[in-house]
């Protein structure tokens, strides 16, 4: 009998297959297990229309040898079979897949097969020295052999074989210095594979494994039996239905798949019909994983082709923002050979994408509404992550993060929403109807009633609770976020405003709307009347400050500083912080409170002509406003010595 070549184009191609297409050996046993269980659903589903076929649902089965002997592993199958012909053209030609034609001549029924592509079999030469296929197809008496050593072609020849479906024999290549075979000879790693790959492969995989047990009426001898064992769980947990499964098996599956020790903070069962079909089983951890804010941290959720582990950490199903969900995706519409570079570009995974993403952005929302405790937890361990995806990319995607976030609300004492931020504002009163003719924005802003959402930043709510501009605001009836993340500040400013509410960071300079027009004037003048001392006091300091004038936000400090523009001082201060940062400074006003003793005490200063001590106390006070607000102070040693001096003199 001559050997035939494969066709043309085919060694190159079979070369391929086996050097590069897979980077793990050990799916060489998913492929053919898959061929397998196509093979029975092809028969499964002639079985439908054709009686005479004898065949229960349970009778199909898959079934593995081991033989370390003989170095050889067995995959059988009681499926459809293959005559002369299907081997030729189905074994014969790589690329050529017998089962997408199938899927495409009962593309009106639901058949849910795994191969499509044609190229999964020769993934058995990745470790086999020598392939023998035996097969009978169902209805016939005839059995035929096809037999390979790789790129060198094969043979077909009739044989002998006692009932219908097809045995695929692997001769397991022998182990080099560089390659390791052995390993597939070993039991345990087989029934690994098959656990990892083909658990939820819809019929059972079984295999006779040895155990040892006590003898019977014996105290310390044992004996090996052999068992058949079925080693898949066959029901894929996200294919039944969520009201089926109890919470336990949930948190089960879950620990043992993504290896935590805590239970999930939240289960999603997502199943779609239609333009994407598919099941997906999210989960959102109870914690986060030791290295999920460190460079290490994988994020993707395994991709499953119809209950086939096709890849296990699929990067594009999940945004970045959601980076900590945990799970699985099993499609029935991917390929199991698909690469990763033609996944990026699947428009199906993009669908998926995008309604898992929706899936999950209710999920946490529920949590926020309903269960609150939980989400201030799932917060504390992921809210960064929210955070920085709200920032990230110019805001591009605020719209979809703004509604979770959380910030510490200085008047509740807690963490609170945006929304629940606006929605506790004092009202403003109704606005007049504005005179015919006057143009729109000239309008000035409501003294009454808050207009901004207010906020300090800094590295503790201790110490934000207690900055000199805090009290006025807090006086007035109106809530301040305190941020002590250094992300917080650029959040807020990518958001700009939310439900039409800027936001006014405390410390600075801008108008914080909290005075009425007569203390607006007032301000004026006093500023007016004093301009002389903040002249001379502004001479003093130099370029470390741009102004010195009256502060309308303090009530019982002397100073404070703010800033002007969009730098704010936490802002120079995060910036900073970072290594290799280039050195940036914010435009700093120091403020001063009219109706502190100090300032009578440098008024006084200013009248008697005393410009030495009123240069010195101008720069204790900026020094004292800088500490404050958490700032180096440019000369310690000077200031403690200033203090000093003060205090000796009284
Ligand atoms: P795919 O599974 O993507 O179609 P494969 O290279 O894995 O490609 O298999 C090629 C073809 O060989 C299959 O489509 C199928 O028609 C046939 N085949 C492979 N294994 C079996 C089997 N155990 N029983 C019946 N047919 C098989
Ligand atoms: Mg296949």
């Amino acid at each position: 009998m001559a050997v035939q070549e494969f066709k043309a184009e085919s060694k190159k191609l079979l070369d391929l297959m086996i050097n590069s297409i897979y980077t793990h050996k050990e799916i060489f046993l998913r492929e053919l297990i898959s061929n397998a269980s196509d093979a029975l659903d092809k028969l499964y589903f002639q079985s439908l229309t054709d009686t005479s076929i004898p065949l229960k649902k349970e009778d199909y089965a898959i079934r593995l040898t081991l033989d370390r002997e003989n170095r050889t592993i067995i995959v059988s199958d009681n499926g459809i079979g293959m005559d002369e012909k299907t081997l030729q053209e189905n074994l014969g030609t790589i690329a050529k897949s017998g089962s997408q034609d199938f899927k495409r001549e009962n593309a009106s029924e639901d058949v849910d097969i795994i191969g499509q592509f044609g190229v999964g079999f020769y993934s058995a030469f990745m470790v086999a020295s020598h392939v023998t296929v035996i097969s009978r197809p169902y209805g016939s008496e005839q059995a035929w052999k096809w037999e390979s050593s790789g790129a060198d072609g094969y043979t077909i020849t009739p044989c002998q074989k006692e009932s219908f479906g097809t045995d695929v024999i692997l001769v397991v290549k022998p182990d080099t210095e560089e390659e390791h075979y052995d390993e597939f000879l070993d039991e345990y790693r087989l029934v690994g594979i098959v656990k990892k790959y083909s658990d939820y492969i819809r019929y059972p995989i079984t295999m006779l494994r040895e155990h040892s047990r006590k003898k019977e009426g014996t105290e310390d001898e044992y004996e090996t039996y052999t068992e058949l064992e079925t080693l898949n769980s066959m029901v894929p947990l996200w294919k039944r239905d969520k009201k089926d499964v109890k919470p336990e098996e949930y948190n089960a599956f879950y620990k043992d798949k993504f290896f935590d020790f805590t239970d999930p903070a939240r289960v999603i069962v997502s199943r779609t019909e239609g333009t994407a079909t598919y099941n997906a089983l999210l989960f959102i951890p109870g914690r986060a994983p030791f290295n999920y804010y460190t460079r290490d941290y994988e994020k993707g959720l395994q991709l499953y082709a119809s209950g086939v582990l096709i890849m296990d950490k699929c990067a594009d199903l999940l945004p970045d923002y959601f980076s900590f969900v945990k799970g699985l995706v099993d499609s029935q519409d991917l390929s199991l050979n698909i690469s990763r570079e033609m996944l990026q570009h699947d428009s199906q995974l993009r669908l998926i994408r995008t309604t898992l993403e929706k899936k999950i952005k209710n999920e946490l929302t529920a949590m926020l509404r309903t269960d609150r405790e939980k989400y201030d937890e799932f917060f504390k361990n992921f809210g960064l992550q929210l955070k920085v995806g709200c920032y990230e990319g110019y805001g591009a995607n605020k719209e979809m993060l703004k509604d979770l976030l959380l910030f510490h609300s200085a008047k509740e004492n807690k963490l609170i929403t945006l929304e629940e931020y606006v929605a506790a504002m004092p009202k403003a009163p109704e606005t007049e109807e504005k005179p015919e003719g006057e143009a729109a924005g000239t309008e000035q802003p409501k003294t009454e009633g808050q207009k901004y959402i207010y906020y300090a930043a800094g590295d503790s709510v201790e110490r934000l609770s207690k900055l000199p501009a805090a009290e006025r605001v807090l006086e007035k009836g109106y809530d301040i976020l305190y941020l002590t993340a250094d992300v917080d500040e650029f959040v807020l400013q990518v958001l700009r405003e939310y439900s039409g509410k800027e936001f006014r960071n405390i410390s600075s300079g801008e108008d914080l709307g909290l005075e009425t027009e007569a203390e607006k004037e007032q301000a004026r003048a006093e500023n007016e009347q004093n301009k002389d001392l903040f002249a001379a006091m502004k001479e003093a300091l130099g370029d470390k400050v741009t102004e010195v004038r009256l502060s309308t936000r303090l009530k019982s400090h002397p100073v404070c500083i703010t800033s002007e523009g969009a730098l704010s001082v936490e802002m120079e201060k995060v910036l900073n912080s970072m290594p290799n940062a280039e050195k940036v400074e914010s435009k700093k006003i120091l403020e001063l409170n009219g109706s502190h003793p100090v300032f009578a005490a440098l008024q006084k200063l200013q009248a008697d002509g005393n410009t030495d001590k009123l240069a010195a106390y101008a720069d204790l006070l900026y020094n004292q406003a800088l500490l404050i607000e958490g700032l180096p102070i440019e000369d310690p040693v000077a200031y403690a010595q200033a203090v000093c001096d003060l205090m000796a003199q009284s």
